[in-house]
């Protein structure tokens, strides 16, 4: 078959129709960089919290790209921004000032701790720019000619060789060395580690400078920080003059039903970053922080796509829908009717869950790390009965939909993921 003819099969005639979308798949393997384990589903559009796929079929999306569609597909907010803006002006570049940018690092600075912020494309452009700005406040202000940044065991900070090194997970190193150097590792919530390794390392001109920190971590397992944990990090730096950095790439932009992870802390950092649901799925990544550290000059560091009109008015969009929308408080009550039957699932079956955890609509449920059931298995069952979710690691099953889910939808999440669960089990 060609590829005009598969392009243009009628989803109506579900036998053809799954040949085409076999088809779909084959010549995207063909061509496409093998960097993914793909699901056997192809997307072709989307609506409110649910997806279709290119055989017609539908889905709830508990995904929602990886937590950043925050006002889920087609909402009518973000499509009136983005078409008039690229009707308007789509890129323009930052040798010239760009209104959107400024508008949007204006609300960034009135509704966080952070006086600037610095725009590119990606989270881990976003903590690139924050290590960097880090290592050259090391140079500047801390005299320190070896600056090292601590991270945590099981982080997630990006792919990029310096935010794949901050990430604290060996499996993400393996074949790329040689890694750039001054990265150090500690358990997470573990603050004697913290503190032992910040008196460890200081060896003539080697200190450390920065800490980097998800206020909860994502990937490695929706692991929530602890209080204490934070306010003591918080102490540290403050009396050490290290810099605290806090990767708010996944919990940021109104997830934990604060606008910030950190809220949930009572903390605040120095240095932030946002990125995946900071413009509900137009690419855009931002390093925000307070005046005292914002060391960049002319020429230190640079994006020719960051901040452009186009993004920053889709950001834009999103931070007035939250508000208008009263979103953060619909990511707070969603969040604990989620929880609440995630606990349920848990209590029903010890023998395979150990508990649900997480802050508004960002949740894991974790396996029992005895059973040989994997949260991929979990997964493709809920896929094949119209519910996607994803996993974090390979025993916690991650929740985390767009921030406009409704009662019902979150209702019927649980629904799905029970029978899920049943059939897999039971075969
Ligand atoms: C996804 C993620 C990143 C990387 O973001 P990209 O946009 O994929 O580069 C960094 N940090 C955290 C916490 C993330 O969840």
């Amino acid at each position: 078959m060609s590829p005009a003819n598969l392009m243009s099969s009628p989803a109506s005639a579900p036998v053809e129709a799954d040949a085409a979308a076999s088809a779909l798949m084959t010549r995207f393997d063909d061509h496409v960089m093998n960097t993914y384990g793909r699901f056997p589903i192809a997307i072709a559009r989307g609506e409110g919290c649910r997806l279709w796929d290119t055989d017609g079929r539908e889905y709830l999306d508990f995904v929602a790209g990886i937590a950043t569609c925050t006002l889920g597909h087609a909402h009518p907010a973000l499509i009136d921004a983005v078409t008039q803006q690229i009707q308007t002006l789509h890129h323009v570049s930052n040798l010239y000032y760009i209104p959107q940018q400024g508008d949007l690092a204006a609300w960034i600075v009135a509704n966080s701790c952070a006086d600037r912020a610095f725009f590119c494309n990606s989270g881990a452009e976003a903590n690139e720019a924050a290590i960097k700005l880090a290592r050259k406040y090391a140079h500047t202000v801390q005299d320190i000619d070896q600056p090292v940044i601590l991270s945590a065991q099981a982080s997630f900070h990006g792919r990029t060789l310096a935010t794949v090194t901050a990430t604290g997970q060996p499996k993400y190193h393996k074949g790329f060395d040689p890694l750039p150097a001054g990265f150090e590792y500690v358990p997470y919530n573990d603050i004697d580690a913290l503190e032992a390794a910040v008196s460890d390392i200081d060896e003539g001109n080697r200190r450390v400078a920065a800490i980097i920190l998800e206020p909860l971590q994502g990937e490695g397992g929706v692991n929530p920080g602890d209080l204490d944990y934070f306010l003591r990090v918080r102490k540290i730096c403050d009396e050490t003059g290290i810099l605290l950095i806090l990767d708010e790439v996944q919990v940021g932009m109104g997830r934990t039903g604060k606008l910030w992870g950190y809220e949930n802390l009572g903390i605040e950092p120095d240095i932030f970053t946002s990125a995946k649901g900071l413009a509900g799925g137009i690419p855009i990544g931002a390093m925000a922080c307070k005046s005292f550290c914002a060391v960049f000059e002319p020429g230190n560091h640079a994006s020719t796509f960051g901040g452009n009109p186009f993004a920053c008015a889709a950001a834009l969009a999103v931070a007035r829908t939250l508000e208008q929308e009263d979103l953060l408080n619909n990511a707070l009550a969603r969040g604990e009717q989620l929880r609440k039957h995630l606990r349920a699932i848990a209590q029903q079956s010890p023998h395979l869950f150990t508990e649900a955890r997480g802050w508004g609509l960002m949740n894991g449920l974790a396996l029992q790390p005895e059973t040989d059931l994997t949260a991929i298995a979990i997964v493709k069952a809920a896929l094949e009965r119209g519910l996607l979710i994803v996993p974090a690691g390979p025993k916690v099953l991650r929740f985390v939909p767009p921030l406009i889910v409704s009662a019902a939808e979150v209702d019927q999440a649980a629904e799905v993921l029970q029978e899920a669960i049943a059939a897999i089990t039971a075969s």
